[in-house]
């Protein structure tokens, strides 16, 4: 297949473009760096059927030749970064997902959306399964991420619906893995960089909030089984096993024999107080489930942040 990836030159775009890569796919990468970087392929220039657009998605998005699957990554992710570039946030969500959809339409290329777990806001359901619709504050500092993430989801539903185009819509939890930014302010990369450090662990809140982590390359196989099945309704693509964030940092600092600190901060606004996939849907239909535990995705994350810092 001929594959564009937008977002390809971030954490979770970079690892795909490498698998589909891998899997001797052609891989058009198209990223305007703003929270990704180009060192993270870096190692792909010069591999025959790699090619990088520097561009921007939100403008109108045109790729000469032929196309088989568009997968629209693009978006600010991590809360620092989409309260940093909310407008930015918005508009990649909006109309990103419109310009590339369109693009999929007259392509006849079929066309992934990476949605998130924020759909479902601070749940009121545990664990998350797909028919639950959410509890999102649209006017809150998160709104920006989770609201152009729930339009994105909608538009590419209407484009399935109206205009016939082949869609899926992976619904991602949090994922952590090497490529991650150390100060992007995400638990697992924050926590880490901090504990090799030999500085404080900083938590917000009290940290029995619960987050259920998943390690990049089973959230890649499992869009990678998305993408060649026929489901156009979203599907949780995560880790099941939940933990508070307060279990994360102390795993953290016995992986790492860190003598760090743990302090606590005032908890964001609006940050949910559970999180936890239901993946039966997943199971059934892809065949797909989580096979890295966490302590050894995290012996990965380590290993890789000792390397690069
Ligand atoms: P990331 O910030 O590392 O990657 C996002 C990439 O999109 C960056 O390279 C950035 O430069 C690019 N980008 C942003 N706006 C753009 C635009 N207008 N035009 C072109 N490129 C643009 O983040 P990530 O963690 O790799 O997330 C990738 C996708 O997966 C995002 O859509 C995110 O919402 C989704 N997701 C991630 C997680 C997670 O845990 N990492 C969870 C749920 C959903």
């Amino acid at each position: 297949m001929r594959v564009l990836i937008t977002g390809g030159a971030g954490f979770i775009g970079s690892h795909l473009c490498e698998f589909l890569l891998n899997e001797d796919h052609q891989v058009i990468c198209m990223d305007n760096l703003v929270t990704g970087n180009a060192d993270n392929i870096a190692h792909l220039f010069g591999i025959e059927g790699f090619e990088f657009i520097r561009y921007d998605v939100t403008n109108y998005v045109y790729v000469a030749g032929q196309l088989d699957f568009v997968l629209h990554f693009a978006s600010p992710a991590s809360p620092i970064d989409y309260q940093q570039l909310p407008i930015q946030t918005l508009k990649v969500g909006a109309m990103g997902t419109h310009k590339t959809l369109g693009l999929a339409k007259e392509k006849k290329a079929a066309f992934l959306l990476a949605s998130t777990s924020e759909c479902y806001g601070d749940p009121q359901v545990h664990p998350q399964s797909e028919d639950y619709w959410g509890n999102v504050n649209p006017v809150g500092p998160r709104g920006v991420y989770d609201e152009a993430k729930r339009y994105a989801e909608a538009i590419t539903m209407a484009y399935h619906r109206y205009h016939g185009v082949d869609t899926r819509i992976a619904r991602i939890f949090n994922t952590f893995g090497p490529r991650m930014r150390k100060n992007d302010g995400r638990a697992v990369p924050t926590f880490i960089c901090q504990a090799l450090a030999g500085q404080d662990i900083t938590i917000f809140g009290d940290g029995s909030q619960t987050r259920s982590f998943g390690y990049i390359t089973d959230l890649i196989e499992g869009i990678y089984c998305l993408m060649l099945s026929d489901i156009h309704t979203p599907v949780n693509l995560g880790n099941p096993q939940e933990m508070t964030v307060s279990e994360m940092a102390k795993t953290i600092l016995r992986l790492t024999n860190s003598n760090s600190k743990i302090v606590f901060n005032p908890l964001p606004e609006d940050d949910p107080k559970v999180r936890q996939p239901d993946i039966s849907k997943a199971k059934r239909l892809l065949g797909w489930e989580p096979k890295v535990s966490i302590a050894e995705g995290l012996n990965r994350t380590i290993h890789w942040f000792q390397q690069s810092m």
